[in-house]
């Protein structure tokens, strides 16, 4: 509400200014909120991080972020803002079943060098990021309103938003406010969740072996256990495992879990010392069944929960962000509003005819190579030594890990700049 006891009037609020939301922000702010008709954009977050000075210990919760992803965010001018020593770009990845060694021709390698590129994407903490894109957003000239959603009313021209700070207006509301969406619940948009009965266990570890900006992952029977190269030489752990392994080594002294560790990771790294506590993340799906309804759009996990293993939740949000943001700069320009129904229907078609079969491998590669017993999991382990085989189809797997397959909005496609 204003001084004037009027109710606070915005073009677009973002709820919830995670990663996905921030950069969706900023995107639009250097676009649509510096151009000849300006529109009014507000974030609301009520937890936002601290920056991360250089010498803070690196965070546990970490995000493998795409070329597409870094095109986007320095799109957003965010990139610009996130600290060179807490980026880690990783030039391979390693990718082995249980009942090989690590280091043998049946294990699958995609390195950067493969298509010409110094790297396949980098690790950053998604704190930073998230920090990274509010700056960007504020830079630009946007609004953080630090307070609390609790539930919108969409009228025909316009939706009216309670929150912690008192009630606003907009013509459009983006709900990125993450895996258990009120913005999604509020406009009555279903969605269908369901757990994957795992857990995953994140902590940053110190290896007796250098990480070789190489991501590891190695499929268990029971679940995938990664090691992320961090850019201090130590690496994030991200141990997806069965429920109730997960509650075993969630119990163990550090001293056991650190020897449970090194069985995991078949010793590819050498010995492994915990340097922060362990976090345990239950794992879940969710898919919004529409994405969009009258003046309300969802982006990143408000509107799709993807498993982890494949590193790709940022990622597809990242994606949202920049294709609502075209759709709705191509609205602009011809004079529609925001909230009009014809750019988030656009929004929504193309979002979820690119998500869908991105969703379906990684449920498949969870399936069939992440509890690897079986004959369809034989036939799937047999696969990736085919993969490792043709360079073509490695060129092929290497372009979609760079983020640059599939139908992309434009800031994903090339750096550009949008002030
Ligand atoms: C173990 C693990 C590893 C992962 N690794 C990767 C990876 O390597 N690469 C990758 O791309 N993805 C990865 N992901 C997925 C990634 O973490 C998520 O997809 C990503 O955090 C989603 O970002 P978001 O901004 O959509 O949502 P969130 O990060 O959940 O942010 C939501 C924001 O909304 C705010 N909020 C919530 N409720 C409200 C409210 N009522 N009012 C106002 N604000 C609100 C919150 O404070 C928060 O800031 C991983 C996930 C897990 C669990």
């Amino acid at each position: 509400m204003s001084e004037s006891g009027a109710m606070d009037h915005w073009d677009v609020l973002v709820v919830g200014g995670g990663p996905v939301g921030a950069c969706a922000a900023a995107l639009l702010q250097r676009s649509l909120g510096n151009a000849r008709h300006p529109l009014r954009i507000a974030v609301l977050e009520p937890s936002r991080p601290p920056p991360g000075a250089a010498d803070l210990p690196l965070d546990a919760r970490v995000s493998a972020l795409s070329r597409a992803s870094e095109h986007i965010l320095a799109a957003a001018g965010a990139w610009e803002f996130i600290a060179r020593e807490r980026l880690s770009p990783y030039e391979r990845m390693s990718v082995w079943p249980e009942g090989l060694p690590a280091r043998s021709p049946g294990a699958l390698t995609f390195d950067a060098a493969c298509v010409g590129e110094p790297n396949l994407g980098y690790i950053a903490e998604n704190r930073t990021v998230q920090w990274a894109a509010l700056e960007a957003f504020e830079s630009a000239g946007g609004t953080v309103i630090p307070a609390v959603f609790s539930r919108s009313r969409i009228e025909s021209d316009y939706v009216e938003v309670e929150t912690g700070a008192g009630s606003f207006k907009c013509a459009l509301i983006v709900g990125a406010d993450g895996a258990r969406s009120r913005v999604r619940e509020s406009a009555g948009l279903v969605a269908h969740a369901a757990s994957y009965r795992q857990t995953a266990i994140v902590a940053n570890v110190h290896t007796t072996l250098p990480h070789e900006s190489t991501a590891w992952q190695r499929f268990l029977r029971t679940g995938t256990l990664a090691f992320l190269p961090l850019a201090d030489g130590s690496s994030s752990i991200v141990w997806s495992a069965d429920e109730r392994i997960a509650a075993m080594l969630l119990a163990m002294p550090r001293e056991r879990f650190e020897e449970e560790l090194l069985r995991a990771s078949d010793g590819v790294l050498g010995t492994v010392e915990l340097c922060t506590d362990r976090v345990a993340l239950p794992l879940r799906r969710m898919s919004a069944e529409r994405f969009t309804a009258g003046r309300c759009a969802l982006i990143g996990d408000a509107a799709h929960v993807v498993h982890p293993l494949a590193g790709q939740g940022v990622n597809l949000g990242l994606l949202d962000a920049a294709a609502l943001q075209e759709c709705l700069c191509d609205a602009h320009r011809v004079g529609e509003d925001p909230g009009a129904p014809g750019p988030l229907r656009r929004y929504e078609r193309w979002r979820k005819s690119e998500i869908a079969p991105m969703a379906l491998s990684i449920e498949a590669f969870n399936r069939f190579l992440a509890h690897g017993a079986g004959p369809l999991s034989r036939l799937a382990q047999r696969g990736l030594s085919w993969v490792n085989r043709s360079e073509e189809v490695k060129r092929f797997f290497i372009t979609r890990a760079l983020g640059l397959a599939g139908e992309l909005p434009a800031a994903a496609r090339v750096p550009v700049d949008l002030s």
